[in-house]
This record gives structure tokens, C-alpha cells and sequence, in this order.
């Protein structure tokens, strides 16, 4: 039965070419060409095993040994081919007669197979395999039935031979091809896990030593990711960490706060940043600043929160010194003027005295002694509380006391440049959280400026309007020399200043306190008109539950 030989060998033979194949992809993934000559022998066996494997049919043999000739031609090239043809030829001198026949065709095989070659070489393995088979038909048309004339009027005969020979090169290359289009493949996979590895590990390497404390919060405020930072910064174990709730080591007045900001980030996705305390194991705070960004998922939500987070108690301690420094300053050039008015209500006590003395006392002369007691009094005392450092505190305080405070405190400065301040406040009281003595810093500063650039005194008028029950708007508006257009951006910068004596850090500290209130500060100014600075500031926050961060 010739179709069950066929069967027989067509089966042989893919499973000749698949071992080697699936072994090798076992083994290494090495490409076929670096194993050129190697397969060239293990083909030649393989043809031998097929020559092996022939069958008779009218007196001559069946077999398609030809066809891993010409597969190793066309994937590796005549070197490789030439050795599986060596083993081709010889297995089949050694099976049969006509040497002379098979000799000769051999060789023109060869010959054609390696010249081919060189103009080939460029189209793809597929391509090279057809081509090879055509001119192996081409050559066997030609010497078999024509040149030796065998079996010339039985074309049934070659069609069956030949077909035969192209379905074992049909087969080879399918399985070579599925080979090496899984080899690439895996090549490509083994690319994207590296690259995948590498970068993973660049981050990782990024994320566990920084001393910034990295950490992703989801939609339900809980932490997903926490940097080991947090371990070293903090000084919790991370099983600790993991157990704890956030707000329970951010600081109370920081809380409501955080958690405004993270709920705005996932309603509104935009990067914010923002200071707040978190508490170290040993109980002390370390203030932070922090970076918030928001990373949307895959259906454009926002599913995560990132926040890296720096502790910036060094430079803070830094701005302290620095705010420090200017506040002495403010308070040494103030003393003059203090010392000058101190005499004067002196004076008045001493005249009415000895008026007192002389007239035997009345209650009128008594109560103006007491009033200009408590001016002296109020005056030093203000003056002793802003030369000593300050823990900060965030207070619930009336803007319009502190306002009258500091306007008192620079009255008789004001007094000696014949300035007068305007103070209007249409609400009773105004509340907000601050640090009283560095907002009463920041109303020096501006105050203090404004006087200065009205040498031949004026008026100063500060306005304090409240808005929509949300923030306050407070005005200075003087009627000074004013500030020229191209400088107002560069108002703020440290060491910036147009003065003799100046230090060019009164604004820089302004600048700094209302941003650490959540607040603004923006100037207007027209030359020889005066300038007008607006501070705008949050009102009050009813205190809001906190405990689900
Ligand atoms: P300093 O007062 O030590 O110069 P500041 O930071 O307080 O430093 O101010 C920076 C500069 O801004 C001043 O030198 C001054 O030129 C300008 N400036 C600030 N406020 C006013 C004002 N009200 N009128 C005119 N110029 C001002
Ligand atoms: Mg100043």
C-alpha cells in the first residue's frame, strides 16, 4: 500500500524534525543559524534513516531523502547542505545500484542548490525552500525521465515521487517555521520581562531608599503602599504602620485638613501640596511637606493618590532663625520711637503728680494716670512679647483685636511721621485659626513699609471685609511713593530691597506666614500714587469629623 508507506515516512520524518526542535527549546533558545553545521549532520542522519525507510515501487526506490536536503539549504545555507547531502549519497549508493545516475544527479543538485543560493539569500527561509524544491524538479524532470529515461511514458510514476518529496519539505518547513515564529516570541517575552524586572526594580531601588516618605492611598483613604521610609523617618515597624490608621499619627490641627485636600483630589484631579505634622514613635512631631498627585485608573477615574512627603524640620527651623532675625531688627529700630513716646505720657504723670501733690489728688487726675500707665504698660509689653521666640500655636483669634493691637503698637511711630491709620471693620469680631504673632508679624511688616514710603506722612487705611462666610479680605492701602510695575513680581523674593537699610525679608516672611494659613497676599501699586496690599484669609472651619482617614 504506497499510501500508508507515504504515511509512515511523512510521519517519521516530522517527528525527526520536531525532536530536536522541542528539545532544544527545552535546553536554550539559541537561534537555528548558530547551529549550522551540527544540524547539518544530525539532517544527514536523517535522510539516512529515510533512505532507510524506502519503499519499492516498479523496481525502483521510494524515499525523500531530498527533502531535509533541501530545508538545510534554504534555512542554513549550502555549507550546512552540502554535509546532509554527503549522507544523503551515500546512504543511497549503499541501498542501491545505479551509481553512476545517482552520482551525477547529485552533483547537479549540489551544484544548482549552492549557486542558487547566492542570489536567494536575501527572500525569507519559506520562499528560499520553494524555490530550492522547483529547481529540484526542475533537475529531476530534466535527467530522470529525459536523460535516463526512466519510466518516461509513466508521468504518474514522477507526479507521485515528487509530490511526495514536496510534502515532506511542506511539512519541515511548517514545523521549522512554527519553531522559530515561538522562538521569537519567547525572545520578545523574555525581552519584556527583563525590561519590566529592570524598571521594576529601578523604582523599587528609588522607593526603598529615599529618605521622602512615599505612600498611595485608594477611594477608601486606605493605604495600599507604604515606603519602607516610613520605618526609618517615623520609627514604626511596618506590621505597625500597617495596623494603624492614618489620623493617628497625623497631628489633630493637621487632620481636617488632610482630609480635605485627598477628598477635593478625587472629586477635582489636580497635584496639590501642602504642610502637615506627623508624629514619631518617641512621641515628638516632625513637620512635613507634602506633594499630592492623583492617578487615574483604566476607566479615567481617579483610583489612587500619591503623596511623597518630605521633612522639612531643618528648614524650618532655618525660616524660624531667619523670621527671628527680622522681628529683632523690627524691634530695635521700634525702640526709638517707644523710648521717645514713653517720655512723653512720663511727663504727663509726672506734671499731674505734682499737681496731685500740690492740690491734695482728685479721681480725674487719677483715672488719666491710670490710662497713661496702661499705654506705658501695653506699649512694652507688646514690644517684650515680639522680641521672645514663640512656640507656634493655631488659635481661634479676632482679627479685628489683633488689627487694633498692632496698630497701637505702631502708633507712636506713626505719630512721629505724622501718618494716620484708618482701621475699618464693618463686623464686630472676625474670626480665624492663626498664629497671632505671626499674622501681628506679617501687619508690622506691610505697616512698617507702607510708613516708610510716605516719608511726609498721609494716611494708611485697612479695611477688613468678610466674603460669603468663607474668607476675609484685608487691605493696607497707602498713599506712599508706590512700586513700579516691573518690580511687583520680584516683591517677595528674598534679600529684594530698593532701601538703604533695608534687609528685603519683611515681604518674604509675609509671604511665608499667610501661605502656611491657606491664605494669599497680593500687591497693587501705581507710582506716586501709594500701594495697596490685599491678604485674603479662610474664616474659621467648624470643626469637622475627622475619624474616617
Ligand atoms: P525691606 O523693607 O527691608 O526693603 P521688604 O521685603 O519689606 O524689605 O520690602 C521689599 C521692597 O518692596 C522694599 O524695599 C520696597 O522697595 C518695596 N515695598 C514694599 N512695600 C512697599 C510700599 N507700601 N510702598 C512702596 N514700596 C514698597
Ligand atoms: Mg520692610
Amino acid at each position: 500500500m504506497i499510501l500508508l508507506d507515504y504515511i509512515v515516512n511523512l510521519s517519521i520524518f516530522s517527528l525527526l524534525v520536531s525532536v530536536p526542535l522541542v528539545i532544544r527549546s527545552f535546553i536554550n533558545h539559541r537561534p537555528l543559524k548558530q547551529i549550522g553545521l551540527l544540524a547539518g549532520i544530525y539532517a544527514g542522519i536523517v535522510s539516512v534513516i529515510l533512505v532507510m525507510l524506502s519503499f519499492q515501487q516498479d523496481g525502483y526506490s521510494y524515499d525523500i531523502r531530498y527533502a531535509p536536503v533541501i530545508l538545510i539549504f534554504a534555512y542554513l545555507g549550502p555549507a550546512a547542505g552540502i554535509i546532509t547531502g554527503v549522507f544523503s549519497l551515500l546512504a543511497r549508493l549503499f541501498s542501491s545500484g545505479q551509481w553512476e545516475a545517482a552520482i551525477i544527479g547529485w552533483t547537479i543538485i549540489m551544484v544548482s542548490f549552492s549557486v542558487i543560493h547566492l542570489f536567494i539569500k536575501r527572500l525569507s527561509s519559506v520562499k528560499r525552500s520553494l524555490l530550492l524544491f522547483g529547481t529540484y524538479l526542475l533537475i529531476y524532470i530534466i535527467t530522470v525521465p529525459i536523460i535516463f529515461n526512466v519510466f518516461r511514458n509513466q508521468p504518474y510514476f514522477h507526479y507521485q515521487y515528487l509530490l511526495f518529496v514536496l510534502l515532506g519539505v511542506l511539512i519541515g518547513v511548517l514545523i521549522i517555521e512554527s519553531y522559530v515564529k515561538l522562538h521569537r516570541l519567547n525572545n520578545r517575552l523574555s525581552d519584556m520581562y527583563k525590561m519590566v524586572e529592570e524598571s521594576e526594580a529601578k523604582y523599587r531601588l528609588i522607593a526603598e531608599n529615599t529618605s521622602d516618605l512615599i505612600m498611595v492611598m485608594d477611594r477608601e483613604h486606605s493605604l495600599s503602599y507604604f515606603s519602607p521610609s516610613h520605618e526609618i523617618v517615623l520609627g514604626f515597624q511596618s506590621s505597625e504602620l500597617e495596623k494603624m490608621k492614618l489620623c493617628k499619627f497625623i497631628h489633630p490641627d493637621d487632620v481636617c485638613r488632610f482630609k480635605d485636600t485627598i477628598e477635593s483630589m478625587f472629586e477635582k484631579p489636580e497635584s496639590k501640596s501642602f504642610e502637615f505634622r506627623l508624629q514619631h514613635k518617641e512621641g515628638h512631631w516632625i513637620e512635613f511637606e507634602s506633594r499630592c498627585m492623583p492617578v487615574k485608573g483604566e476607566n479615567q477615574t481617579i483610583e489612587h493618590i500619591v503623596t511623597i512627603s518630605r521633612d522639612i524640620s531643618e528648614r524650618k527651623k532655618a525660616e524660624e532663625i531667619l523670621l527671628q532675625s527680622e522681628k529683632l531688627s523690627i524691634v530695635g529700630e521700634l525702640a526709638a520711637g517707644v523710648a521717645h513716646e514713653i517720655r512723653n505720657p512720663l511727663t504727663t504723670i509726672k506734671g499731674f503728680m505734682q499737681l496731685y501733690k500740690w492740690e491734695n489728688g482728685s479721681d480725674e487726675i487719677n483715672d488719666l494716670l491710670l490710662s497713661e500707665l496702661n499705654r506705658i504698660e501695653t506699649i512694652t509689653s507688646e514690644m517684650l512679647s515680639l522680641g521672645k521666640p514663640q512656640a507656634v500655636h493655631h488659635h481661634q483669634t479676632d482679627l479685628r483685636d489683633l488689627l487694633e493691637n498692632t496698630l497701637e503698637l505702631l502708633s507712636p511711630q506713626a505719630h512721629l511721621n505724622d501718618i494716620q491709620f484708618n482701621l475699618s471693620v464693618k463686623e464686630p469680631a472676625v474670626f480665624i485659626t492663626c498664629e497671632k504673632n505671626q499674622l501681628k508679624q506679617v501687619f508690622l511688616n506691610i505697616l512698617k513699609n507702607a510708613m516708610e514710603a510716605m516719608p511726609d506722612g498721609g494716611n494708611i487705611d485697612i479695611d477688613l471685609v468678610t466674603k460669603e462666610d468663607r474668607e476675609c479680605i484685608l487691605s493696607f492701602r497707602d498713599e506712599g511713593s508706590g512700586i513700579p510695575e516691573e518690580i511687583l513680581p520680584r516683591l517677595g523674593e528674598p534679600f529684594y530691597t530698593l532701601k538703604e537699610k533695608g534687609t528685603g525679608l519683611g515681604l518674604m516672611i509675609c509671604n511665608k506666614i499667610i501661605k502656611q494659613h491657606n491664605g494669599t497676599i497680593t500687591y497693587h501699586s501705581k507710582p506716586q500714587e501709594g500701594t495697596t496690599v490685599e491678604i485674603r484669609l479662610p474664616l474659621m472651619n467648624p470643626i469637622k469629623e475627622a475619624s474616617s482617614i
